[in-house]
């Protein structure tokens, strides 16, 4: 069953050089995510995948197209209607985007506190995240003490908290060594395999792709030029 789908969804940006056209981020592009897949994207810098994020995200409207998340089709609702669709998206990010001066704790915290937890409820979630991604002991550090790993774990903790249904991964591993983008990707699949989560992985790296995702999505331009199972996009002809 489709979670995500994109059907000849397009997001122009007017140029900053005035004669000049339009610059159309992302052209045309049609693709549908099973629930459960681990869904690659992949491609050079400037190739449309940022945007097409913040479209999934609901953060931008497209300007032609139709994308539906569980069922619903987001490019036609209101501001209080797209922060539920949001809610049921989680988000990691490149340099982690953790709050400096906040604890580890409060980090993972911030997103239940916002969706109105009680304050008993966000202790035992809290708790029960740090343990999953395993930072039990690192709760009252600061995330300038923790490692480049350590932290992407802190920002999967905090994505995950409020049990959403994907989790979209923007260039998640790219500022890690391949040691501890190994580590990540692993913990990634966890999350996949055990708590069901769909996961929409952003990458400029081949390789991120063939160690996790089961489908790609080629992106050039603004297009999708391939889409698939990974094992058939990658291998020759
Ligand atoms: P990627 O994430 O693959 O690097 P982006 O989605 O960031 O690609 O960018 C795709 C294209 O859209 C680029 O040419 C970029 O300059 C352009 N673009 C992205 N965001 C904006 C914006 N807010 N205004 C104008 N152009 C933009
Ligand atoms: P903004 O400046 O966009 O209002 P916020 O204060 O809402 O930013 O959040 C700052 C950062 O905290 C975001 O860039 C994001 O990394 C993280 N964040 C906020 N809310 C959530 C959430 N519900 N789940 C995961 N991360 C979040």
């Amino acid at each position: 069953m489709p979670i995500v789908t994109l059907s000849n969804v397009s997001k122009a940006y007017p140029s900053r050089s005035p004669g000049s056209g339009d610059v159309v981020a992302v052209d045309d592009v049609t693709l549908s995510i099973e629930k459960g897949d681990v869904f690659g994207i992949i491609g050079y810098s400037g190739a449309g995948k940022s945007t097409l994020v913040r479209l999934i995200n609901a953060l931008e409207p497209a300007t032609a197209g139709t994308i539906t998340v569980d069922d619903v089709d987001i490019t036609a609702l209101t501001e209080r209607e797209l922060r539920k669709v949001r809610g049921g998206i989680g988000m990691i990010f490149q340099q982690f985007n953790l709050f400096a001066s906040k604890t580890v704790k409060a980090n993972v915290a911030y997103p239940l506190a916002l969706a109105g937890w009680s304050k008993a409820d966000i202790e035992a979630r809290v708790t029960e995240m740090l343990g999953f991604v395993g930072l039990a002991d690192k709760a009252r550090a600061y995330p300038e003490q923790l490692s480049g790993g350590q932290k992407q774990r802190v920002g999967i903790a905090r994505a995950l908290a409020t049990g959403p249904a994907i989790l979209l991964a923007d260039e998640a591993t790219s500022a890690l060594d391949p040691q501890t983008t190994h580590e990540v990707l692993d913990l990634l699949k966890r999350v996949n395999e055990e708590q069901g989560v769909t996961i929409i992985v952003i990458t400029h790296e081949m390789d991120v792709i063939q160690t996790i995702a089961t489908k790609v999505a080629v992106m050039e331009r603004g297009r999708v030029i391939e889409q698939g199972d990974v094992f058939d996009v990658f291998s020759a002809p």
